[in-house]
């Protein structure tokens, strides 16, 4: 792989140049992907002597606090100053941002989007979109490698975190020899394969199976077996437990279903809608016809309506993109 050639000349020139002060900007809830990623970026740059502010409009979840910086990333709900460069990553949609992303082109000259998600709206001044990438950690690698910026064991954690969630441990479609080539070279520059899945998923509080086996005794599979959703109206599990389990991949892992769905009741009558496909349709069209987006085999919306309504309506397009012929 040369990664000088694959990483585009106008985000190594964004960031390899003088120091001056940073922004790596988080969107809403953020996850492993953005969070390790923009942990690997600013790691980097100050190395090279730049300030560097990390944060977004939501705290990161208690379920990533093992991730080295972590605890420096910023809850922000306006920009204060200017800066030479911010950075998003894995954002594909400026609307996720709460407003930040407006301020940040205020308060800076050079805006970069670094994504793989197919739907990504092209809002940075710079833009490397590569829907080919499992991760944005998987980018991230290879931008610190064109760099030249020495990817230290806490660099290499992150990137690793990054590339391990969005694959789902390693395991789904969006999986490629590189993916395995950048694990491995992110393990040999000090990332601890077991540490990060012990952190993962073997951090359980003691009455996690209990509230999980609540939640998950709400799963529904449809006649035909093909479609699993989890219905889950406000308040009927803990917040923690649905920060800290991926309640989807639950009816996911159900043989037969084809795509799976989790829908959370939100305040003022929202549903907070999941959904997992297995490469038989695209969910991220039938998301984004309801206004959200995502991959292929892993998309999301919030849709306006009670649970049982929103249910319906997503359980009836699924069924019908389940019907199309493809
Ligand atoms: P999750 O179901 O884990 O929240 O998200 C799965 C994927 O769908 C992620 O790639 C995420 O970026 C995307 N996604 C989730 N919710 C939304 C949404 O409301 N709008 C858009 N555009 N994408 C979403
Ligand atoms: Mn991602």
């Amino acid at each position: 792989m040369n990664d000088t050639l694959r990483v585009p000349g106008d985000v190594l020139a964004a960031l390899d140049r003088a120091p001056g002060r940073a922004l790596m900007l988080g969107h809403v809830h953020p996850d492993a992907d953005v969070l390790g990623t923009l942990l690997a970026i600013a790691e980097a740059l100050r190395a090279r002597r730049w300030s560097v502010v990390a944060g977004g409009p939501h705290r990161a979840p208690d379920a990533l606090s093992f991730l080295p910086g972590v605890e420096g990333y910023e809850v922000l709900k306006t920009l204060d100053g200017t800066f030479d460069v911010v950075v998003l990553t894995d954002c594909p949609n400026p609307d996720r941002t709460e407003g930040l992303i407006d301020a940040a082109k205020d308060a800076a000259p050079v805006v970069v989007n670094i994504d793989h998600h197919p739907d990504n709206r092209r809002y940075g001044t710079v833009n490397w979109i590569d829907v080919g990438a499992a991760a944005t950690g998987e980018m991230v690698y290879r931008l610190l490698t064109a760099l030249r910026a020495p990817v230290t064991p806490t660099i290499a954690t992150n990137l690793f975190t990054a590339v391990h969630t969005d694959t789902g441990s390693f395991r789904y479609s969006n999986v490629t020899p590189e993916t395995f080539d950048i694990a491995a070279a992110l393990t040999a520059a000090g990332a601890r394969p077991e540490v990060v899945s012990s952190a993962l998923y073997e951090r359980r509080a003691p009455d996690a199976l209990r509230l999980l086996a609540d939640a998950l005794a709400r799963v529904r599979v449809s006649d035909d077996g093909r479609v699993a959703w989890l219905a889950l109206p406000s308040g009927a599990v803990p917040e923690r437990l649905i920060e800290s389990e991926e309640l989807v991949n639950y009816p996911r892992s159900i043989g037969s279903v084809k795509v799976a769905c989790l829908l959370r009741e939100l305040g003022g009558a929202r549903v907070k809608v999941s959904l997992r496909g297995k490469g038989e349709v695209d969910v991220n069209k039938i998301a984004a016809a309801f206004g959200g987006g995502g991959h292929a085999n892993a998309a999301g919306c919030t849709v306006s309506g009670t649970l049982e309504v929103v249910t319906r309506r997503i359980l009836d397009a699924v069924s019908a993109a389940l019907a199309a012929p493809r």
